[in-house]
Parts: structure tokens; sequence; C-alpha cells
């Protein structure tokens, strides 16, 4: 099967016209995989996608993450229309607020008080005013590779060596700005001893992904997160987890209540400051929500110094999806199913990539996966960046021709979703092997 899109051509064209770059964010843009038209959309059901040709996909894109419930799923769906039929929003608070709280709360201890807005973006960039405004530090120290979102400080990349003042990421961000942030290799303890040794004193907080999503799934190594958490501690500096990503991803819950098996991390025996939560916990309308320890949180506005606020934070819509998303998400089975089918395809992957001689490195944690073109381990963002891109774009193209929707970035994961069937994978691992078969002419 080749797919044909003369439509999403156009489409594209028309949307060069007037939306900038074409497209509302840019990691949908085709960009790192050879350019051109990206696919347009026009339906979603379940694990599948229907183009504006007529073209069907098979999706593990699943939106960036949120969609593990498949697309348009009926309880979800449901829960929507009733939220909208009562209307939108108010600016007023609502006992749905109170119940999605409770719910979040039940699922992870360290939230002794929670704030719903409406991006993981500002979820994260709320959570680092919180820390500096209760620690009276300025400085946060992130790992390389990591994403928290497009907020000033968190957009900033490392320097050469193993601790580094930032720089800046984007035009638009004033180095003063980047200087505020001390980026470190990710699963290197040493390094961040480092860089505490050096600047900890106006450390405010150390962020990080708990388990990594954006530069392929990449777990902590033994002792980093424990360390980690150690570190900041005697140096006085908060801990906070970004979970946008993870948050209900490999289990009911964060990864502070994952059994972590089998990477030998005590994740239930680390707790953050602060947590920032986005993408599943929104059961795909827009959402974000921050939360920690209650004197912490008390800096938030109107109790404390600290202001944040948001005229669509907590919305009806939005908290009625992410109740309806994790209600279904508590379903017995749901989470092994989600293993079961990511296992069966890093399997059949695995031994397709070997049989046509591709060197491949899978990446797995239960129902998500990264795929690398390389025949070494990837633990950190310099391992992840030192892998064939060319080989992906490749990969990524042949897919899609043959109807399997990917992430059009070598960094991104694959997410399954309780949509997917045997068949699906089935069909997704023949693809694979047309396409290693291909790539490896
Ligand atoms: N943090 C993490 C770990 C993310 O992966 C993302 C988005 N990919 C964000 C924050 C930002 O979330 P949003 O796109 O909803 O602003």
């Amino acid at each position: 099967m080749t797919t044909s899109r003369p439509r999403s051509e156009a489409l594209y064209k028309e949307a060069l016209e007037h939306i900038v770059g074409g497209v509302n964010s840019p990691s949908r843009s085709f960009k790192a995989v050879g350019g051109g038209a990206p696919v347009f959309m026009k339906r979603g059901q379940g694990a599948y996608f229907w183009d504006e040709d007529g073209n069907r996909y098979i999706d593990y894109l699943a939106a960036y993450g949120p969609i593990i419930l498949g697309h348009a799923h009926p309880h979800v769906t449901a829960a929507i229309c009733r939220a909208a039929e009562n209307g939108t929003l108010y600016g007023t608070p609502t006992e749905l607020e109170i119940e999605f709280a409770r719910m979040l709360k039940a699922s992870t201890p360290s939230l002794d008080k929670v704030r719903f807005v409406n991006s993981g973006t500002e979820a994260v960039m709320t959570t680092i005013r919180v820390a500096r405004a209760y620690t009276g530090r300025n400085k946060i120290v992130k790992f390389a590779g990591c994403y928290h979102g497009h907020s000033d400080l968190v957009l900033v990349a490392a320097g050469s060596g193993p601790s580094t003042l930032g720089i800046p990421d984007s035009a638009g961000i004033p180095t003063s700005i980047a200087h505020e942030v001390i980026t470190v290799p990710y699963n290197d303890l040493a390094a961040l001893d480092e860089a505490l040794a050096r600047w900890g004193n106006d450390v405010a907080a150390v962020m990080v992904e708990p388990i990594v999503g954006n530069f392929g799934m990449v777990m902590p190594k033994p002792g980093f997160l424990e360390g980690l958490c150690a570190a900041a501690r005697r140096n006085g500096s908060l801990v906070i987890y970004d979970e946008v990503i993870t948050a209900f991803r490999f289990h009911y819950g964060t990864t502070q209540t994952f059994d972590g098996l089998p990477s030998g991390t005590d994740f239930a025996a680390i707790e953050p400051d602060l947590t920032a939560l986005g993408k599943i916990i929104g059961g795909g309308l827009p959402i974000g929500a921050y939360g920690g320890r209650k004197d912490i949180m008390a800096q938030v506005a109107p109790l404390g110094p600290a202001y944040q606020a948001g005229t669509m934070a907590g919305n009806p819509a939005s908290i009625s999806a992410g109740i309806a998303c994790l209600q279904a998400l508590q379903e017995p089975g749901t989470y092994a199913r989600l293993d079961q089918l990511g296992a069966a395809l890093e399997a059949g992957m695995s031994e397709a990539a070997r049989k046509h001689g591709i060197a491949l490195t899978i990446n797995r944690i239960r129902g998500a996966l990264s795929t690398h073109f390389c025949d070494h381990p990837v633990t950190n963002y310099d391992e992840a960046q030192d892998t064939d891109g060319e080989q992906f774009a490749q990969f990524f193209r042949l897919m899609l021709e043959q109807g399997i929707n990917l992430a059009p970035s070598k960094y991104e994961a694959w997410f399954m979703t309780t949509a997917h069937t045997d068949d699906d994978i089935a069909f997704t691992l023949q693809a694979a092997e047309r396409a290693f078969s291909q790539m490896a002419r």
C-alpha cells in the first residue's frame, strides 16, 4: 500500500499562506524528516486516523501522548458533550474541580494541594515560580534533552562541558534568563554534584522528567533519582518532577507510585516537592496541573505572594474529560494490556531489524517505546543525538506510506493505546519488516 495525499499537499500550501509554517506546533511539521506536507487528518476513531484523502493510519502518535484511550473514546466523548451542554466556561469554582483534585491526590501522595492550568508549559512554568518564591533563590537545574514546555526559563540548551549555565535555545530569550538555568546530563549524578557545588546557594530547584519521554523513553539509572533528591535536599533546593508525559502512562498514577520494575529504581521511596502534570489528565482537551507540599503551595495566590491565574483554568469541559479518562483507565487490566502491546511491538521490531541487519535500539517502558537507529544503548541526550536521523526519516516515511502514523522526529515515543488490537500490532510489524528490508538495500 502506498498512500497518495493530494489534499494534504493542497491544504499545506494553503495553510502556509495563513498559519506560520503551516502548523500550530513546530513538532507537527515534517522538517526533521526531510520536509514536505504533513498529513492533514480529518477524523480519528479508536486506534485509527483518516486523512483528508481518505487514507487510514494506525496511530502511535496519540497526539504526543494524551490519547491513551484512542480517539473519540465513548466515555470521554459523552463527558465532554454533557459538559458542553451545561456551558463550557463559568469563571467560578465548580464541584467538578474538587472531584478531579481528589482523584489526582488519591493517585499521588505528594500532592497535598493542586491547581489546574491549561497546558504542561503553564504547569511547569508555575512550579518554577513557586519554588523560587519558597526558597528565595533564582536558579534551576535541569537535564539536557529534557523538554519542559516553551516558557523562557526551560527553553535553554546545555553549553559545552558536563555542567554549564544555559544558553538560549530560542531567539527571544535573554542570555540573562538562560543564565538562571544550569543544564547537566541526565543520569549523571557527578555532574549534578558539580553544579550544586558551584552554584548551589542560588539553586531554587532541580527539575527532572523522572522517566524521560523527550529524547526517547529513558529510564533513570538505579540510584539516579534517589541521589538527585538527596543532593537537592542537602542543598536546600526543591525537587520538581515534570510528569506531563509520565503521569498515568505506565500505571494508574504518577512515577511516584510506580513499581518501576525491572529498572531497579525505588520510585516510591522518593517524593518530589512539586509535580507538574498535563497530557493524559485532560483526556484530549487542554489541561495542565501542578501541585505539591501544602506549605510550598501556600506560596500561590490568593494564599501567598506567587501569582498565577487563568481564565480557562479548571474549565468544566477539560475537567470532565479528565475525570472520564482517569475513570476509564481504572478498568482492570488496562496497563497490563498496554504493556503486552508494547512488548509485542518491541519483540517483533527488534527481530525484523536484526534480520535485515539494521542497528536498532528500542527503549520501552510498558506501553511507550522509542526507536533509536544506533548500535549502542540510549541513556542520555548525547547518546540519543548520536543516532542516525536519516535512517529514522526513511523509516518514518516508509511506515507512513504503509498507513502507520509515527511522530516525525527521532526523539519522540510511540504510544500504545487501549484501542490498539493484536491485529494492529501484526499489521505494524509487517510494515516495519518491509521498511527495514527496503532500508537494507
Ligand atoms: N513537559 C513535558 C515532559 C512535555 O513532554 C511537554 C510537552 N511535550 C510539556 C512539559 C509541555 O506541555 P504542553 O505542550 O501541554 O505545554
